[in-house]
């Protein structure tokens, strides 16, 4: 049998209680998707038998294949094997060599075996237990009338490994499809107009699809293609990577399948054998303590200066005091001389500034409004300024965060030209 679609029922009324967040669910679903296999319903049951049986039931109407998880314990409100069991009409039996097992678990820790820990060595008739290497609850996987039936312990720690060892491989020969799926960077164009270019293209595309999400002040398109083989996936990727990059939105993509943009700066930078410094003002040393957060960044990240007051800037970058005193703090041209004079100082190859308005109230001598933002950036040929407006009714930690990412994406840009 095929498998095309899943159910995954979560057992345990501390998930009712919101007091367990239900990691589990979101897990298994990434799971799934990885092999191609819907899910078309999560949800979550105390535990009550009636109601568990009543949602083992409705999901195996609905689905091929229904995956529950906790409720495997060995105290009496561990039911969810012997509902499970009565919902599918199967008999209970006891597997000696798990019983065994349980036993040797507990003996490696010097404790003996305690009575009721003897029921988690009860399977339905014809199922095969999966071997728990962190606990002692089995996992249990069950084929029946076209169905597939997989009960996992509730513990992440025991949940994940027994997934990757025995039910991902399972589920991979039973489903015939793969989802292949890529992630387009996008920063610097609006939201709502990045959407205005693909709205058409998002409305109609099933297969493969083209989703948007935003986040802070970028915006990442996933695709993502089902397919019969991972190459015809990439191909139908590829594809509609191409179609993006061919709008108006394509000068704005800054990486495909990146982490995290820091890491992407730090790599290109090794790549090419450049250094980097900076010159920080509202951002307060966010940008290189990003940059810092890469291991590896010593090779490239020279330092940085955090220049906040206007003595700072004239004193450790070399700005000229007319520049700051005709333009303010906050201007195109105090951006430059800050990215030029930490170039010349720390002799790097680019070096970039950030100053500007981080609120909540915005500073008079500079005369510009809150969320505005200059990035100055230096290189040897060339050194020049953006403009930033980052949405003033956002918090200062919001506009340093964008405002440290918006600077590193233009860090980008001139690696790939050089
Ligand atoms: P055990 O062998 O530990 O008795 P079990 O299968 O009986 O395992 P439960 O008793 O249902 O599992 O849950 C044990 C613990 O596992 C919970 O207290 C919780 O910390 C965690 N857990 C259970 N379900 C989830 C879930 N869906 N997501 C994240 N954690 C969970």
């Amino acid at each position: 049998m095929k498998i095309n679609n899943a159910e995954i029922l979560c057992v345990g009324t501390e998930l009712l209680l919101g007091e367990v967040v239900n990691t589990n669910a979101a897990y298994i679903s990434r799971e799934l998707a990885k092999l191609g296999i819907s899910v078309y319903h999560t949800s979550v049951v105390g535990d009550n038998p009636k109601r568990l049986s009543n949602a083992v039931k409705s999901a195996l109407n609905n689905a091929d294949l229904l995956i529950l998880t906790g409720g495997l314990g060995p105290t009496y409100d561990d039911l969810t094997k012997e509902t499970v069991a009565e919902a599918l009409s199967l008999p209970m039996v006891r597997d000696e060599n798990i019983l065994r097992e349980i036993e040797e678990y507990f003996a490696s820790s010097g404790r003996k075996m305690p009575e009721n820990n003897a029921k988690q060595a009860d399977v339905p008739l014809g199922a095969q237990a999966l071997k728990n290497r962190t606990g002692t609850a089995p996992g249990i996987f069950i084929e029946k009338d076209e169905k597939v039936v997989v009960l996992l312990p509730g513990p992440p720690f025991e949940l994940i490994p027994m997934f990757e060892e025995f039910v991902f491989p399972k589920l991979r020969e039973k489903s015939d499809k793969f989802l292949v799926s890529h992630n387009i960077h996008i920063m610097g164009m609006g939201e709502s107009e990045v959407e205005t270019h693909f709205i058409d293209l998002m409305k109609n595309s099933t297969n493969p699809t083209l989703a948007p999400y935003a986040k802070e002040g970028e915006m990442r398109l996933r695709v993502g293609a089902l397919a019969s083989s991972e190459d015809e996936g990439e191909k139908m990727c590829a594809e509609m990577i191409e179609k993006v990059r061919n709008t108006p939105v394509g000068e704005y993509i800054y990486a495909l399948d990146a982490e995290l943009i820091e890491k992407l700066v730090v790599d290109l930078l090794k790549e090419k054998g450049l250094t980097l410094s900076c010159a920080e003002s509202c951002t307060g040393g966010y940008f290189g303590k990003r940059i810092t957060d890469i291991s590896g960044a010593s090779k490239v990240f020279k330092g940085g200066f955090i220049t906040y007051s206007n003595e700072a800037k004239i004193e450790l970058l070399g700005v000229n005091p007319e520049t700051i005193e005709k333009y303010s703090a906050v201007s195109p041209q105090t951006a430059e001389e800050m990215a030029q004079g930490a170039r010349k100082r720390l002799k790097t190859d680019i070096a970039i500034s950030i100053t500007g308005e981080a609120g909540p109230d915005p500073d008079p001598a500079t005369k510009q409004s809150v969320g505005t933002v200059f990035i100055g950036v230096s290189t040897s040929e060339d050194t020049f300024s953006i403009k930033l407006t980052i949405a003033s009714q956002r918090d200062r930690e919001y506009i340093r965060r964008v405002a440290s990412s918006r600077a590193m994406k233009e860090i980008i840009k001139i690696i790939r030209k050089k």
